[in-house]
């Protein structure tokens, strides 16, 4: 990754770059990425001065027990675009992310890994886009991972996470995504969450686009991540899912699982109540009796949690004083 001077001085043209978009953040978390660190630096400063515009770096290391905050405090040294963040202990990369954006300054906020599997040259291909998309998600067409362990889950995953959250985008994984400010200022972030911000975010209506970017073999340093984390995806993708369809409403769903259990329930009671009044029938020893009395219990016990969740709902919303909506702008407003 040469370039020669002329090339460097040379403003990378991004088209359509917006009159509001004056500085940029990139967030970059940082877990045991000793070998990747200084090479990373040196590609992001070959691609970040020719923008032209004004940008801040934030390394968050996400306690790493290798040399990472050591050679980060050295570039911080160095660069003054450089923000170093350094975690207690390891929180997880969404907790990472979820730092770096409290602090980011930008009027887009950029986030990507740290083990170089991510090309900072395709940064001005997000920012093409940004103006007309509050989020650009970067597609790794051509992944260079490996085809069981990750390749398949993930696109196995990225079906059914398009098709249950209505956001259809081919690569929820990839790290390189392009947010507009505000984006990312309403988002709060849990457990391992941050590959579901375009679902969570287009919650808020926002427009979310995707761009092919290059990604390439991890090198050196090892991967943080195994098979397990498909389990992981799946829970997530339940809550996620749960979150956006009935948060401001629990009841709707609890209750109608409810009332369908506990009216199965009570019609089967009500049929072996015939049986034993009319017919004389012993109905002590039968199996749906039992049914019956399970459909009937569970129906209760479901539009309970129900009406607790809707009170949960308020609790949450009023405590922090958070609307069930999401204004994007007042028109015509009288100065107070
Ligand atoms: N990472 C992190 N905290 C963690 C795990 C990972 O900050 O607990 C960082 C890691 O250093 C890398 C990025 O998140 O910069 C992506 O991790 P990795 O490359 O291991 O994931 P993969 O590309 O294998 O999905
Ligand atoms: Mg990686």
């Amino acid at each position: 990754m040469q370039h020669s001077d002329s090339e460097l001085k040379e403003e990378k043209n991004i088209t359509n770059k917006p009159a509001w978009l004056k500085k940029l953040s990139i967030v970059i978390p940082l877990y045991n990425e000793e070998e990747n660190i200084e090479e990373l630096h040196r590609r992001l400063t070959d691609v970040l001065p020719s923008l032209g515009l004004d940008y801040e770096l934030i390394y968050v290391d996400d306690g790493s027990t290798d040399k990472t905050p050591l050679l980060l405090n050295t570039l911080s040294l160095s660069d003054p675009h450089v923000i170093v963040l350094i975690l207690r202990r390891n929180f997880g990369q969404t907790a990472a992310f979820a730092a770096g954006f409290d602090l980011a300054q930008g009027d887009v906020i950029i986030t990507m890994d740290g083990d170089l599997q991510n090309d900072p040259a395709d940064i001005p291909k997000l920012l093409a886009h940004i103006n007309d998309f509050d989020l650009v998600s970067g597609w790794r067409k051509e992944r260079k991972d490996p085809y069981f362990s990750r390749r398949l889950p993930s696109m196995a995953a990225n079906l059914l996470i398009s098709r249950v959250t209505g956001v259809r985008l081919h690569d929820y994984g990839c790290s390189l995504k392009a947010y507009r400010r505000e984006v990312i200022k309403s988002l709060r972030l849990y457990g391992e969450m941050h590959r579901f911000i375009p679902a969570v975010a287009s919650w808020y209506g926002v427009s979310v686009t995707e761009v092919e970017t290059t990604h390439h073999p991890r090198l050196r340093g090892k991967s943080k991540y195994g098979i397990s984390r498909t389990v992981k995806v799946m829970l997530d993708l339940i809550t996620v899912k749960f979150l956006q369809s009935f948060s401001t409403k629990p009841i709707q769903f609890f209750g109608p699982l409810g009332l369908g259990c506990g009216f199965i329930g009570f019609a089967l009671s009500l049929y072996l109540t015939f049986r034993k009044l009319l017919f004389g029938e012993s109905i002590g020893g039968r199996p749906l009796l039992l049914l019956s009395i399970l459909l009937i219990i569970v129906g209760i016990q479901l539009i309970g949690m129900g009406l607790i969740s809707e009170m949960l709902v308020r609790v949450y919303h009023e405590s922090q004083r958070k609307p069930i909506y999401v204004i994007k702008e007042i028109l015509g407003q009288k100065e107070k």
